[in-house]
């Protein structure tokens, strides 16, 4: 098994990895997805007599009235995996800042905001989001490594509850911003515990090598800094350890790392309200058996409880990347000598998760075929963008024919977020459902748009 496969993003275990050989072998004869067992799994989908549904919605439907390619979102999945959090840890003071970056559709943001959800937002653009979707920027925090003079100064004059400070120079930066505005700045700093979260290279974020955080070792070092700088309130601590983690053993290093910190910054004299454990759970995408977030509760809230901070999480994937599928139709039937593509509308500008991390993602009909199996080919699904590399998935076992809607799942996360105009392809439409009811929640770009604010050379 080649390293690339290992590293796949959601084989993190030894006994992933095992699946993972497994997956591989299934390859060579076409993997073939029970669309009834994945969707049993999954919440909000099921088959209905054949036809898939999200909540009371057929799929079909909701193909022919916005078009294909586009991504649909179940309301209740999002609210029931929010609930999930916000219940499991209901004994000890916390906060559930969704992380803006995962799906930043203002419907969504909305919908959180509602709930009384916080916010983590890597951009003053996502900021501006959450403000726009009616989301209290007192709530947010603000994570990433390479905050702005103008990203913190509007962080600040719209009151945003506390800046996740990755360096020094950024620390001095935000003291600097804060002075000019007459402003105090509520920080944490974003430790690098150097754990190992075993989950795919690109989204591993809390090893020494990573760009992300400061480390371990220099944080008492800065944090007595920012304790003697005037504009800064020193107000917690986090980390954020990396994405799509199925077990709980590196959150638990994590923590303890933590922990270890902060009582020594008790030592010498720093107070801090609250700990900001990050996001990073995983979800099941096909055959992943990632910790439930009720179990991931129940093994962190022994030492939360103990260590008496308010607790901080940044979940992202976790809350919407179930809720969210991406249709698409089959346009062109290709078998060749040696591989049979099926080339659908949505590429990898719609969906890049496939090519930029060897995702694996399910996908399943629309509409069940009653005939045998016999018709089952193994393809490949592909998109129609001129790189080798534009695949949704690679041997697949399926019964196709031109025309036919095929959906995506696991697609809510960091999916339409990623989506680009590669090859002047519009970005797909955005639909929300909640029972029976649906609504457009972002338009189909269209083609006169993605060039509207572009001009002729005119000098010679
Ligand atoms: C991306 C990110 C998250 C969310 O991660 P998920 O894996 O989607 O839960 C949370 N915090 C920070 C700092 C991030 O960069």
């Amino acid at each position: 098994m080649s390293n690339s496969t290992t590293a796949n993003e959601h084989s993190v275990s030894p006994q992933d990895q095992s699946q993972g050989q497994a997956q591989e072998q299934n390859h060579n004869q076409g993997l073939e997805v029970d669309a009834q067992a994945l969707v049993a799994q999954l919440p909000a989908l099921d088959y209905d007599n054949g036809a898939l549904k999200i909540e009371g919605v057929s799929v079909a439907t909701l193909a022919k009235q916005y078009g294909t390619p586009s991504y649909i979102y179940s309301k209740q999945a999002i609210l029931d995996a929010y609930h999930a959090y916000s219940d499991s840890f209901a004994e000890i003071p916390h906060k559930i800042c969704y992380a803006v970056k995962a799906n930043s559709n203002l419907a969504v943001l909305g919908i959180l905001a509602r709930e009384g959800a916080g916010f983590d937002i890597v951009s003053a653009g996502e900021l501006a989001r959450v403000i726009a979707a009616g989301g209290d920027p007192k709530r947010v925090v603000f994570s990433g490594v390479g905050k702005r003079a103008d990203d913190i100064r509007f962080a600040l004059e719209t009151g945003i509850g506390c800046f996740n400070v990755e360096s020094d120079s950024e620390l001095e930066l935000i003291q600097s911003v804060a002075a000019q505005l007459d402003k105090i700045a509520s920080i944490s700093l974003r430790v690098n515990p150097n754990v190992d979260a075993k989950t795919h290279p690109y989204i591993s974020t809390g090893l020494k090598d990573n760009k992300f955080g400061i480390s371990h070792e220099r944080a008492l070092e800065v944090y007595q800094q920012a304790a003697q700088m005037p504009n800064i309130n020193i107000q917690g601590i986090d980390c954020h350890i990396g994405s799509q983690l199925t077990e709980v053993a590196p959150f638990i290093d994590a923590l303890d790392k933590l922990i270890e910190l902060i009582d020594d910054l008790r030592a010498n004299g720093i107070e801090l309200s609250h700990i900001d454990l990050g996001g990073g759970l995983g979800v099941q995408y096909i055959d992943e058996s990632p910790i439930s977030i009720a179990d991931f509760a129940a093994t962190l809230l022994p030492k939360l409880k103990a260590l008496g901070l308010k607790v901080y999480f940044e979940p992202g994937r976790s809350i919407v990347a179930n809720a969210g599928v991406l249709l698409t139709r089959v346009d062109v039937l290709k078998p060749t000598q040696h591989k049979n593509f099926a080339i659908v509308d949505a590429a990898m500008n719609d969906m890049i998760r496939p090519a930029l991390y060897q995702a694996e993602m399910g996908i399943i009909p629309a509409q069940l075929t009653t005939d045998s199996a016999d018709g089952a080919k193994t393809w490949d699904i592909v998109g129609a963008i001129c790189e080798t590399g534009d695949f949704l998935a690679k041997n697949r076992k399926l019964t196709l024919a031109v025309g036919d809607v095929l959906t995506i799942t696991g697609a809510g996360a960091y999916g339409f977020v990623m989506s680009s105009n590669y090859n002047t392809r519009p970005r797909s439409a955005e639909v929300m459902v909640s029972k029976d009811q649906h609504q457009l929640i972002r338009q189909r770009e269209l083609v006169e748009d993605l060039f509207a604010t572009e001009q002729l050379w005119q000098a010679d």
